[in-house]
């Protein structure tokens, strides 16, 4: 996998997951110290019964970080730990934003390690979508701002004059039949994922956007291509089409000669 977003260190958001996990496992040992003799003299039941439930939780975060490290490292894994392990990553992402504020870390690093890591996980999956199945959302700042069309109410309208990459992947939609909508904002892509019910999602925007829009349609699998700002951010912003392409190619599922279905992630 060769996106732009694997140039974010996967391992600082693994690197604060370990933390924040340590941090649970003091946090848990200090509070069944403190709760004992209290649980004790209510029902001598009650203190293994939430010994019990703290290990279980531990256990299933420890296992899905464990999940995530094969996942990065492509490891063969069962289909219901993978899906277990996209799922952890979500549910902890805010708990290590909220670590990272306190040690001091720039958000912005935090949530593309996070797209990183959440794209290594979903390509560990080897998920494979017919082509109408995929949907892909773009922002309104990939489009060149003196163009006159109006390309957010339909794609189609761009005139594919080459000033801006809306013509490459209009042109691209078009050749390989997936979904394209170029969306003004969060509630926009979340009414398109409604609308199309896709069973995949290539997004293209900033760290920023692209961890909030994974949390947003999650658990549609989303893999993320990060923009390119050569002229700062939300302003005529680009993306490399062939990093792109690779991303469209990893996910849809493009029959073979006989006309054969590529191998899909086991239910
Ligand atoms: S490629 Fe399309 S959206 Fe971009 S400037 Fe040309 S007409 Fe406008």
């Amino acid at each position: 996998m060769n996106y732009a977003v694997k140039k974010a260190k996967k391992r600082l958001f693994i690197g604060l997951l370990c933390i924040t996990y340590v941090i649970m496992l003091i946090v848990c040992s200090g509070v069944w110290f403190i709760t004992l003799p209290g649980l004790n003299n209510i029902n001598s039941h009650l203190a293994p019964a939430f010994a019990a439930a703290m290990i279980g939780i531990l256990f299933l975060i420890g296992f899905g970080i464990l999940g995530m490290l094969f996942g990065i490292k492509g490891w063969p894994l069962p289909s219901v730990f993978k899906k277990q392990t996209y799922t952890l990553l979500n549910v902890l992402f805010y708990i290590v934003i909220s670590a990272g504020k306190i040690i001091g870390i720039d958000r912005r690093r935090i949530e593309a390690s996070y797209v990183a890591v959440s794209n290594a996980i979903v390509h560990n999956r080897h998920l494979k979508v017919p082509a109408d199945r995929l949907l892909v959302v773009t922002p309104h700042c990939l489009q060149l701002s003196t163009c006159p069309h109006k390309i957010t109410t339909d794609p189609n309208n761009c005139k594919r004059c080459g000033g801006c990459n809306i013509g490459d992947l209009v042109t691209l939609a078009e050749e390989m039949g997936f979904h394209f909508f170029v969306v003004t904002g969060g509630t926009l892509a979340r009414q398109k994922v409604r609308e199309i019910r896709p069973q995949a999602v290539v997004a293209v925007a900033c760290e920023r956007d692209l961890a909030s829009g994974i949390q947003d349609v999650y658990p549609i699998p989303t893999l993320g291509v990060m923009n390119i700002r050569p002229n700062g951010p939300c302003f005529n912003t680009k993306v490399d089409i062939e990093e792109f392409k690779r991303a469209i190619l990893e996910i849809i599922d493009v029959p073979d000669a006989d006309g054969n279905a590529q191998e899909k992630e086991q239910k």
